[in-house]
């Protein structure tokens, strides 16, 4: 045991693995096994009780799947992670977990599309209320919480208009009210956000992005108190769900976290860049990256952000029609939703992502139709530069890069 607390990139790459443990495997070993052999029948059933710790069957836990939570947990500054199979089954596992017919759940505005639909034509159909509240001003929250709201849920940045909660300031109000404070800190990672030390009670991912960060996995990832996470294991991902991660994910996503850091830095400071340069282009009407002076949300991602992370929202003069036609015209920059790759991608929410919400829930949820969506990659800044030079409409008051 080293007697000074590690750095973010060294417990991402060595933390809970020790491969003396395991003949000595820089990598830690994959373990496909759906099953696992009991010492004695009296064993067994005392892991069942809950009595003995143990590994039983690949639905509740493995030791791949139980390396790559204890490094969630770590990173995320929290006692305790679990591994699921998509963000998706993050986010439901942990709903059906929380909530009971009755209850309410208070969303923000702004959700990823398939969170939006699952809160608002799948818990709502069991009974649950489900009420939009605008979070970005947190007094709001204390006007509309009640002794029925048991979730107070999240995304920040938001998917896909880039609008930031405080965390802290809407924990607050949540915890005074008895209310559990779930975040999709999708976007942010903990290496630019750490909900938790926040106040948050779950923070989860789709690991499909930036945490896998190569494009070639589906997987979700959530970490809290180990009694939450614990519940959520064993009811929601084990039962409601079965939304288990395959331990051969949980080592892409392991491999993808050794890197986290990196390029977290280098997506940060090209969007930095790109954003400026964007903001200056002609014929762009408005940019959103909560890294730009410009942003209303410019304060609250000072104190919330170590850095403003690789996602960029920009509208052009042109709305739609001229986002469609820059997005036809890129020739490197590839035409994908997803995000956090190593590859720059572009996509339109209003008809990809978020077309499940309907035209008028997209006007009042605050997504434009001429909204386009940047997920800045790894490639060389010039070329991501040089490609949006061409692709984006020409002005002769645009100045170069
Ligand atoms: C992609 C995404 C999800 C869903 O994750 P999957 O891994 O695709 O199931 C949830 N929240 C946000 C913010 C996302 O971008």
């Amino acid at each position: 045991m080293r007697n000074r607390p590690d750095s973010f990139s060294t417990l991402a790459i060595h933390h809970g693995y020790d491969p003396m443990e395991n003949e000595g495997a820089l990598t830690p070993p994959l373990h496909l096994t759906s099953t696992f052999a009991f010492e004695t029948a009296e064993a067994g059933g005392a892991m069942f009780a809950g009595e003995q710790a143990g590994h039983i069957y690949s639905r509740i836990s493995n030791p791949t799947c139980d390396l790559l939570e204890q490094r969630i947990a770590v990173l995320e500054g929290a006692e305790a992670g679990l591994a699921l199979a998509s963000g998706m089954g993050a986010i439901t596992a942990t709903m059906w977990t929380l909530l009971a017919p009755g209850d309410e759940v208070i969303l923000d505005k702004t959700l990823y599309g398939c969170t939006f639909s699952f809160m608002r034509h799948g818990l709502a159909k069991f009974g649950v209320t489900v009420t939009h509240v605008d979070l970005t001003v947190p007094e709001n929250l204390t006007a509309a919480i009640s002794a029925k709201t048991k979730v107070v849920y999240f995304e920040t940045p938001a998917n896909p208009n880039m609008r930031l909660v405080d965390i802290q300031a809407v924990s607050a109000i949540a915890h005074a009210n008895g209310a559990y404070v779930v975040v999709d800190n999708t976007y942010a990672t903990p290496y630019l956000t750490q909900p938790i030390k926040h106040g948050a009670d779950i923070v989860l991912h789709s690991a499909t992005k930036y945490l896998g960060g190569h494009g070639d996995v589906v997987a979700g990832l959530l970490a809290g108190s180990a009694e939450l996470v614990s519940e959520i294991r064993l009811y929601g991902m084990k039962d409601m769900t079965g939304a288990v991660m395959a331990p051969f994910n949980a080592m892409l996503i392991l491999r993808g976290l050794k890197t986290l850091a990196l390029r977290m830095d280098r997506h940060c400071s090209s969007a930095a860049t790109i954003a400026d340069y964007l903001e200056q282009s002609g014929g762009v009407r408005k940019v959103w990256y909560p890294g730009l002076a410009s942003f209303e949300q410019h304060d609250v991602a000072q104190r919330q952000m170590s850095k403003f992370g690789g996602m960029i929202a920009f509208e052009l003069d042109g709305g739609l029609e001229a986002g469609r036609a820059m997005m036809n015209r890129t020739q490197m920059i590839t035409r994908a939703v997803s995000l956090g790759d190593a590859e720059t991608l572009v996509q339109h929410p209003a008809s990809m992502t978020h077309s499940t919400y309907t035209p008028e829930e997209r006007a009042l949820h605050g997504i434009s139709d001429g909204l386009v969506r940047l997920s800045i990659g790894l490639e060389g800044i010039d070329d991501i530069i040089h490609d949006l030079e061409q692709a984006l409409p020409k002005s002769p008051i645009r100045s170069a890069a």
